[in-house]
């Protein structure tokens, strides 16, 4: 088996993975080996071109509150990472909804009789909230009221999640929609927001002229000239564990060849649960016990392209209706009007979550193609004719799934990977943790900061916030927990 001995080895090539690698060469290593199971970089925030039109995993927008990420997304792309208007809004009962939810929107477009019913169960929430928060349904009735909860939240949250709503922990929505509120959403609706910065409520977002992957490939041409090794379309087969260290990793090139991989360092951004699977087994029966409860939730997006402009005006749309199955449609052409490469077309995807083992997931490509066009002609945005080509992308373990009692598994795996001693899980998947594109960058970040200072580990990565205002917090505490 051919050997490779490096300093660093990166796992996965996605925002965490690379940040990492960016970090590290900056900082003069060079010796650096990423591996890559996918034929290009990016991971999940990848943008795969199709007959020269370009297709996000689903819609990415840049937001951050963090000043160093934000400095370096801009100062990697410059003028090509440009501001978009968001235009962004609610499918439901064949109407559209501004999302975020706008007061006077939802009283002309919800209608009288619902209006009421929404108004008495909000102030029934006030007037008795639930004493427990500890569900996504729980944490949001409490908040809007039950009727609006079901209006604007429900179904579209069990889509993505495949779980009812009360089975769903509240961190997501204090993550996703974290001070978020009735008195936030009436405040937006007449200009006058407080000066916290609610992420669900952003209006303009940043994106890379040529789609979000552009960010991810500027960055790994930096991190190959400044002398790292790429290796794509190759997958870590096996993690070869020697007492409380990686000894090896195994990988599988394209043409099916074993390479082994021997480092000083590992930064991991495979699935956490992966990491477990791949080595030769753990006698402790709890950490098999919490390898088998953790899961993800995957993906397929539809990409879509359309003989016809102006489809409609958002950059994307969720799809709360419970007749279809889509849970959200994007419209590349409002994100870049170079993400298509003829003016008389439109770039949409389509976006179903699934298990591996539902109907949804085993449907070929063909009749996703098809399933796609019927829902968009159902819901009156494009007639079936007007797709003139299409392809299927799918991605496995997506989003790790926040279920109740998630917290206890992930802690059991936390604290075991926390023991292997050249070894940073990094990342969305590998934290097991809902990021976005800037608490992963952070993770690598930060990760690579804690290796250059040879043990001294100033950072503690799992403490990074959903907001990844950590590093400023870090400068300023040098060290939490
Ligand atoms: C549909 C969707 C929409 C999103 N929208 C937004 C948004 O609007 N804004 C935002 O900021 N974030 C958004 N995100 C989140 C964003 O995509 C992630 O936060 C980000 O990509 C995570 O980066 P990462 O490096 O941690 O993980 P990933 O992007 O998942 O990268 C991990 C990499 O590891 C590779 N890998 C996995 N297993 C192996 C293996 N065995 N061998 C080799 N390589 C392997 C994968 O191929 C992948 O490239 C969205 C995510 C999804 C799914």
């Amino acid at each position: 088996m051919r050997k490779i001995n490096t300093e660093c080895c990166v796992l996965g090539a996605g925002p965490a993975g690379l940040a990492a690698a960016l970090e590290l060469s900056k900082k003069g290593i060079k010796d650096i080996v990423i591996v890559e199971k996918n034929s290009i970089v990016g991971g999940l925030s990848r943008t795969e071109i199709r007959d020269n039109y370009r297709f996000d995993v689903g819609p990415h927008r840049f937001f951050t509150k963090n000043k160093e990420i934000n400095a370096l997304w801009h100062n990697t792309l410059g003028k090509d990472f440009i501001p978009v208007e968001r235009l962004t809004r609610i499918y439901y009962k064949n109407k559209f909804f501004n999302y975020p939810i706008k007061a006077g929107d939802v009283v002309t477009k919800l209608g009288p009789v619902e209006l009421f019913h929404a108004m008495a169960s909000f102030a029934l929430a006030k007037l008795k909230p639930k004493t427990e928060e500890n569900t996504f349904e729980e944490w949001i009735s409490n908040r809007f009221g039950t009727k609006l909860f079901n209006t604007f939240f429900k179904t579209y949250t069990e889509k993505v999640w495949g779980i009812p709503c009360n089975e769903i922990g509240a961190e997501w929505a204090a993550q996703r929609i974290k001070g978020l509120d009735i008195i936030e959403v009436i405040k937006n609706s007449f200009g006058t927001r407080s000066q916290k910065k609610i992420k669900t409520l952003v209006d303009q977002f940043d994106y890379p002229l040529l789609g979000a992957g552009q960010m991810y490939e500027a960055w790994a041409d930096k991190i190959h000239a400044a002398g790292a090794e790429i290796l794509l379309s190759t997958s870590v087969k096996k993690f070869n564990l020697k007492d409380s260290a990686i000894a090896s990793v195994i990988c599988v090139t394209p043409s099916g060849e074993e390479v082994e991989i021997i480092a000083n360092q590992y930064f991991s951004s495979i699935p956490l649960t992966h990491f477990f699977k791949l080595t030769d087994g753990f006698s402790d029966e709890k950490i098999n016990r919490a390898v088998n409860a953790l899961y993800y939730r995957d993906h397929i997006t539809v990409d879509l392209l359309i003989d016809e402009i102006n489809v409609f005006p958002d950059q994307w749309i969720y799809i709360h209706s419970p007749e279809v199955k889509m849970a959200r449609i994007a419209n590349y052409n409002n994100f870049s009007k170079k993400m298509v490469n003829h003016e008389n077309k439109t770039a949409l995807s389509v976006e179903y979550f699934a298990f591996q083992t539902e109907e949804l997931w085993k449907t070929s490509d063909n009749d996703l193609i098809e399933l796609a066009k019927d829902e968009l002609k159902f819901m009156g945005l494009a007639d079936r004719e007007k797709v003139v080509k299409a392809w299927v992308v799918r991605e496995t373990e997506s989003y790790p799934t926040y279920y109740l009692g998630f917290k206890e598994h992930y802690e059991t795996l936390k604290n075991e990977i926390g023991k292997f001693t050249n070894l940073y899980p990094v990342g969305r998947g590998g934290m097991y943790k809902y990021n976005n594109q800037d608490h992963s960058i952070m993770s690598g970040l930060l990760a690579a900061r804690n290796y250059l200072t040879k043990g001294e580990d100033p950072y503690n990565l799992w403490d990074i916030n959903e907001d990844a205002e950590y590093h400023e917090s870090a400068a300023r505490e040098n060290k939490t927990s």
